[in-house]
């Protein structure tokens, strides 16, 4: 286990933007985890766990602790009645893992191909496309406590996971570094042709699980969310704001508002008890940020509405200051409040 110091986190990270971390481990197994967490505890440093760097904006200072990268392989599974376990570790990538999963003809994840991370952070912000979420098939998370260095397994149901969410980036943010997950799969079980996309994309036939894995893949690269080298519109961190969620109240409020003033109507979908899903890419088209829009070295993808862009040798700030200017032109003209989806790291000000 090699701790460098002074590593600089841009190339890390699919947005490439910020600073250096003054510290930084890979970890390729638990226990050099542990060691790296306990000699970041000796020497009281702050400890960020850094996954495939899709999802995160770094602050021009860099990260004035420890960053740790778990690079923990393999792939195992075990078939127990009409369910086959998956346990991965955390540093394997997210992508080839479904790739796996579908080539076992497993079904539940073959919606969320093409996300980039690794499968470690993928229960951290549940990740969720056309409607699968990571959270509904994750059985248990091994993790490593970094305050006391004591190993766990957590449960799905411990874990909490919601809309984007569980209990790795609220409540207990910074408490855990997941080690490996484990994921419960349906073998033989037919894909989820669910979303306009990609029922547009099949029509009436009925794909496979490789199908849907491959139309998922297009249906993404199309967009600029696929990962692919060259691809000037994924030189961003992915979606960079949560599509909201509303109240019945807020959001016939919305629709009001829109019929007022002739402006078209907004898509939702419903999000359970009372709660109206919206479009964030909508909002802020209709705000009068179209797809391409520029200013300076960062900008809107070409492709898509919801990511922030660096053009090229773009800084932190430069992106903050476009997330703080959609933000508040769609609050403007809106009345609803955008926040971030990416984890945002060393920034000293609360960015909501
Ligand atoms: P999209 O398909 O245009 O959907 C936009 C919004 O409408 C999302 O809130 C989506 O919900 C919702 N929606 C669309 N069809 C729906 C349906 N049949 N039932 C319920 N809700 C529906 O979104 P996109 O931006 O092109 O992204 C495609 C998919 O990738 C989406 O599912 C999106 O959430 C997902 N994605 C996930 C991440 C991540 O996990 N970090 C990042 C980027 C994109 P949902 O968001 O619940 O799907």
């Amino acid at each position: 286990m090699v701790i460098r110091e002074s590593v600089p986190l841009a190339p890390l990270t699919t947005l490439g933007v910020g600073g250096p971390a003054r510290f930084f481990v890979e970890a390729q197994e638990a226990d050099h985890v542990c060691q790296a967490v306990g000699w970041a505890r000796e020497r009281r440093l702050p400890v960020f766990v850094l996954g495939g760097g899709s999802n995160l904006v770094v602050s021009d200072a860099g990260f004035p602790g420890l960053v740790l990268q778990p690079g923990i392989r393999g792939i195992s599974s075990r078939k127990e009645g009409a369910r086959i376990f998956f346990t991965v570790g955390a540093g394997e990538d997210w992508d080839a893992f479904v790739g796996h999963a579908v080539s076992c003809n497993c079904a539940g994840i073959e919606c969320l191909s093409g996300i980039p991370g690794t499968a470690g952070a993928a229960p951290v912000q549940n990740i969720g496309a056309y409607g699968q979420e990571a959270g509904s098939v994750i059985d248990r998370v091994d993790a490593l406590e970094i305050v006391t260095g004591a190993r766990t397994t957590l449960d799905s149901r411990r874990c909490a996971f919601g809309y984007r969410q569980s209990i790795f980036n609220t409540g207990e943010a910074g408490r855990w570094v997941i080690l490996q997950v484990t994921f419960t799969l349906q073998p033989e079980g037919a894909p989820l042709v669910a979303y306009k996309d990609l029922q547009e994309h099949f029509g009436s036939s009925q794909p496979t699980l490789a199908e849907v894995r491959e139309a998922v893949r297009q249906i993404r690269n199309r967009k600029g969310m696929l990962l692919v080298e060259g691809e000037e519109d994924a030189r961003s961190a992915g979606s960079f704001f949560k599509n909201p969620v509303l109240t019945t109240r807020q959001y016939s409020a919305l629709q009001r508002l829109l019929r007022e003033r002739g402006d078209p109507a907004i898509p939702a979908y419903p999000a359970g008890d009372s709660l109206h899903k919206i479009s964030a890419a909508w909002l802020i088209e209709q705000a009068g940020f179209a797809k391409g829009y520029a200013r300076g070295r960062v900008g809107i993808s070409r492709k898509h509405a919801l990511a922030l862009v660096n053009l090229g040798g773009a800084t932190a700030a430069e992106v903050m200051a476009l997330k703080s200017e959609i933000q508040s032109t769609v609050r403007r003209r809106f009345g609803i409040d955008l926040h971030p989806e990416p984890i945002l790291l060393g920034f000293e000000e609360t960015h909501g």
